[in-house]
């Protein structure tokens, strides 16, 4: 009886693996790496940089508002900015298509798109 329970956790264990090790293939197949960093300021894009430069760039809103965004190695972060909450700059670095990082006081989305934009578009 207690061997048969002890099997089942094991079961259920390995189980639960392999869910988790599916669920991740899928993240990885279908959230690919993308290829722009996609600057958009109160709806409205207003720049794409490659994410294969790096680079550290000024965003200025329409009121006069900084974000810094720096791309290194591939992937997109806000490092700094004036807004005050701060929450874009806390955001992790972006690097696969459909991430975004948002400043909503500042009406600012960075947004990952691949080479052939995103499948929205039409
Ligand atoms: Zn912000």
């Amino acid at each position: 009886m207690k061997n048969k329970r002890l099997r089942n956790d094991i079961i259920l264990s390995v189980a639960l693996l392999v869910l988790a090790i599916a669920a991740w293939g899928v993240i990885r197949f279908t959230h690919k790496t993308g290829e722009f960093a996609v600057v958009e300021i109160d709806g409205k894009e207003t720049a794409r940089y490659p994410l294969g430069d790096d680079m550290s760039v000024e965003i200025v809103t329409g009121d006069g508002h900084v974000n810094t965004l720096v791309i290194a190695g591939g992937r997109a972060s806000v490092v700094s900015a004036d807004c005050p909450d701060k929450l874009c700059v806390k955001q992790p670095a972006i690097s696969r298509t459909g991430e975004t990082i948002i400043c909503l006081p500042h009406r600012l989305v960075i947004r990952i798109e691949g080479e052939s934009g995103v499948d929205t578009a039409s």
